[in-house]
């Protein structure tokens, strides 16, 4: 079978493959819609994850299942499905004590396109089925299904882990469609206050959409003062980090106010090894005591996770296909839409790829 591969860091190219094996608890599944996302942008070509070689690229998708192994019992052959970015190993230790997107290691529930040929392939491999898919329902378009794979369970997880409360007063460092689910996130749990920090008109336009109150340009000056000014001095509750490279910690932790929880969701890309840091300000951390926590996480997978953000999209809480601003159609658009996701042009926030 044919896919679209990483081949080295820095080269793409399609690639045959064998059509993959199908496990007893797992399942084969043919794409149907498809979207690069910037974490491939991030492993081609700023090598994120370290080498990688002829690995089919890939983590968003929705399709129809073609095989499944023997023990799977809700899904077979012509089932339309969600499939979520994340596909954690369900009977793990690290689902046990409550972390599925950790499985075997940091990041280990992210399975395609690190460890594993990714989606963007003729078929590609699931496992653990009855675990790892959602039915798509019924009347969900496929543009708004393929954006829950990971942009909505990426963004909203950025929403829960900066511990919002009614009323509470957030923070939005980039609007890309990860960030602008964090808004999306933030005002569904309650946040009083949303600052959206971004610049493409289009991102802002949704943003407001989604419940941004107010709007930041990082480009007029240091974010972080300018959301002091907007506050009084006094900052903000939680900060949603989901954008820029890792010096953006500094502007989050100077405008994070004590007890605030900083949630990061940005892949850091560039660099390897154990000497490859990351800044924080001292005296903003208050020397590391100042009640500032920063929270991490990957996105959210598994059934459950797809089926409830499905629901709020179902039933009106959320529009994810405001984000989809460009849509291929073909197999063979593959490559342009990851080269469109790589360029960012200002009318970009997410392409589609429709295969059927
Ligand atoms: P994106 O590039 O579309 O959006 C990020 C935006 O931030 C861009 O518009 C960029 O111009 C803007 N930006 C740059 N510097 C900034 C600054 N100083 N302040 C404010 N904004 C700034 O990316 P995306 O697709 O929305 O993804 C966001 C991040 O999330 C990426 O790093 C991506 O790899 C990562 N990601 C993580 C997970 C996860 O599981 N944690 C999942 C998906 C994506
Ligand atoms: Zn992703």
């Amino acid at each position: 079978m044919k896919g679209f591969a990483m081949l080295k860091i820095g080269e793409v190219g399609w690639i045959e493959k064998d059509r993959p094996k199908c496990g007893p608890r797992d399942a084969i599944v043919r794409p149907t819609a498809l979207a690069p996302c910037t974490s491939d942008v991030h492993t081609v070509w700023e090598g994120a994850i370290g080498d990688r070689h002829n690995m089919i690229l890939g983590h968003e998708a929705v399709g129809i299942v073609d095989e499944v192994g023997d023990e799977v019992k809700d899904f077979k052959p012509g089932d339309r499905v969600i499939v979520p970015a994340i596909t954690p190993d369900w009977d793990s230790e690290a689902v046990q004590r409550g972390y599925p997107s950790q499985t075997g290691g940091p990041c280990g529930g992210w399975k395609y396109s690190n460890f594993k040929d990714g989606v963007f392939g003729e078929y590609f491999h699931v496992n653990l089925a009855d675990n790892n898919l959602a039915h798509l329902p019924e009347g969900m378009s496929q543009e708004a299904a393929v954006m829950i794979t990971d942009m909505m369970s990426t963004g909203f997880m950025g929403a829960e882990n900066a511990g919002i409360e009614l009323g509470s007063t957030v923070a939005v460092l980039g609007i890309g469609a990860v960030g602008l689910c964090g808004v999306a996130g933030a005002k569904l749990l309650g946040a009083g206050r949303i600052f959206a920090v971004g610049t493409r008109p289009i991102s802002v336009e949704v943003a407001k959409k989604y419940g941004a109150t107010d709007i930041i340009s990082y480009k007029n000056g240091d974010t972080a003062d300018q959301i002091l000014e907007a506050t009084d001095g006094v900052g903000v509750d939680g900060v949603i980090v989901s954008g820029g490279g890792p010096e953006i910690l500094l502007d989050a932790l100077k405008m994070a106010k004590a007890g605030s929880k900083i949630s990061n969701n940005n892949y850091f890309g560039k660099g390897q090894g154990e000497k490859d840091t990351i800044p924080l300000c001292r005296v903003n951390w208050g020397f590391g005591m100042a009640d500032k926590d920063i929270i991490t996480g990957l996105c959210p997978g598994g059934r459950t996770r797809m089926e409830r953000l499905a629901d709020l999209v179902t039933y009106g809480r959320m529009d994810p296909e405001l984000m989809v601003t460009h849509t291929f159609k073909g197999f063979d658009k593959i490559e342009d839409a990851l080269e469109l996701m790589r360029e960012k042009p200002r009318d970009l926030i997410k392409p589609v790829v429709l295969l059927e």
